[in-house]
């Protein structure tokens, strides 16, 4: 069923030898190709919107090192800022400029944060937040939603228990009980539970941990009026709101989803896009709450390559040419057409598929349904994915290596790309539903 026709000889060697120094041969899990077929590619090198791998097969890529890539792959100008700034050394555990120059461009385009702390990762941002939140509340537990990822924090790896109670049950070994205990878990789009389990235990609820634009598990756009819910509740009950933008941050808008619905979050997390694709991480909110944390208050956070030169001119370099009159609206037009293009032809088809978008963000999703909840996926549409993904890298178009990951257009995918990549994806839709 899946004749591989392109040549992965080097990606397959490489893989073999990666498997001795890394455990499943990688150093993040999805990328190991469990879930659709053949060994992962190895890429040596990105340009715009395409990259290449080792056997020097050449692929348009909708995975953009998972949403940092925003401007695409080798972006000139924040190559150029970057080698400029390593010329001068890489770190020195000291303020920065540059630190200064990223800090006032987003908290200069963004009103709804009016101080941040930088971090390395969206892990550590999102770690540092419920930190804040519980040392801000004087409150331990979380709520978080079925179906959001906030990355491996332990507390958040962390799913609903059986039956009604909301009480989590880690999705990982290592992590205590106790600490599971700590979150609650509750569906999206579901007003009820979220009026129950406040009922229930906001007087010990430091937060409620959201993705704003679910991307995680699928794309489970949610209704605005959920989300105003969210904000309405949790000021009534003294709990904070975070808004996990890792993935939304400077993608739906310059000022993610908060700027997108019109709802000011108390703490907002960042990652991904705000690096330029280096490991950059932040939180950010008002000053009262950003007040709360070391050396200002009591609240401890540190890192050693925090805001290091490097990174900060890699974000400040992308970030810059984010921030310019409609930039956002031309990619979210550019994302739409190209999901209708593929939308359509399912529909004249007769087959089951949709493409549902947000900003720049789409998902290949195998049901006409409109989505909100994860446990509305059907698990089983997943074998059709695994054949699409096949057969589109054999037609030279990358897709993240699962079906519950969403698709992301860079500004570097031009109206001729996409037409391109349209071609492949049509004929391995006929494949899928021959
Ligand atoms: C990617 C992601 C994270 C984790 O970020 P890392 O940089 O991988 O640690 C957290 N939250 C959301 C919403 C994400 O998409």
């Amino acid at each position: 069923m899946f004749e591989n026709r392109i040549n992965r000889s080097e990606s397959t060697s490489l893989f073999e030898e990666a498997k001795e120094y890394f455990p499943g041969g990688v150093n993040s899990p999805v990328r190991a190709f469990k879930s659709v077929s053949g060994p992962p590619l190895f890429i040596k090198k990105g340009d715009g919107c395409r990259m290449v791998d080792e056997d020097d097969n050449s692929y348009i890529d909708f995975c953009c090192s998972w949403g940092p890539l925003i401007l695409g792959h080798n972006n000139e100008k924040v190559r150029d800022f970057v080698i400029e700034t390593v010329h001068n050394g890489t770190s020195f555990g000291t303020p920065s400029r540059l630190g200064n120059m990223l800090g006032k461009l987003i908290v200069d385009n963004n009103r709804f944060i009016e101080k941040v702390r930088f971090v390395s990762s969206g892990t550590e941002a999102v770690m540092s937040a419920i930190r804040l939140a519980r040392g801000v509340t004087g409150k331990t537990k979380v709520i978080k939603f079925e179906g959001c990822y906030h990355g491996h924090v332990d507390s958040l790896l962390v799913k609903a228990g059986s039956g009604l109670a909301t009480f989590g049950v880690s999705t990982s070994a290592g992590i205590p009980e106790s600490f599971a205990k700590e979150t609650l878990v509750i569906p999206l789009d579901d007003r009820e539970a979220l009026k129950q389990v406040l009922e229930n235990h906001a007087d010990e609820t430091a937060c409620i941990i959201v993705e704003p634009v679910p991307a995680n598990n699928g794309l489970l756009i949610q209704d605005k009026a959920f989300l105003e819910c969210l904000r309405l509740h949790c000021s009534k009950h003294n709990v904070l709101l975070i808004f996990d933008e890792v993935i939304s941050g400077f993608r739906v808008g310059f000022e993610g989803a908060a700027g997108y619905y019109g709802i000011q979050p108390d703490i907002i997390t960042y990652g991904k896009i705000i690096g330029g694709g280096m490991p950059v991480g932040a939180y950010g909110g008002s000053k009262e709450i950003m007040s709360h944390i070391a050396p200002e208050g009591p609240v401890y956070q540190a890192g050693t390559l925090s805001a290091n030169p490097v990174a900060m001119s890699a974000g400040y370099a992308a970030l810059q040419q984010l921030a310019v009159d409609g930039f956002y609206s031309e990619m979210e037009e550019k994302t739409q057409w190209f999901a209708k293009s593929i939308e359509d032809y399912a529909n004249d088809k007769g087959w089951e598929m949709s493409v549902p978008t947000i900003g720049s963000i789409f998902w290949i999703c195998f049901s006409n349904d409109r989505i909100t909840q994860s446990s509305q996926i059907d698990s089983a549409s997943m074998e059709k994915f695994k054949v699409l993904h096949h057969e589109l890298l054999q037609r030279g178009v990358y897709l993240g290596p699962s079906g519950y990951e969403v698709g992301f257009v860079s500004a570097a995918h031009t109206k001729k790309d996409l037409e391109e990549a349209l071609i492949a994806i049509k004929a391995s839709m006929d494949v899928v539903f021959a």
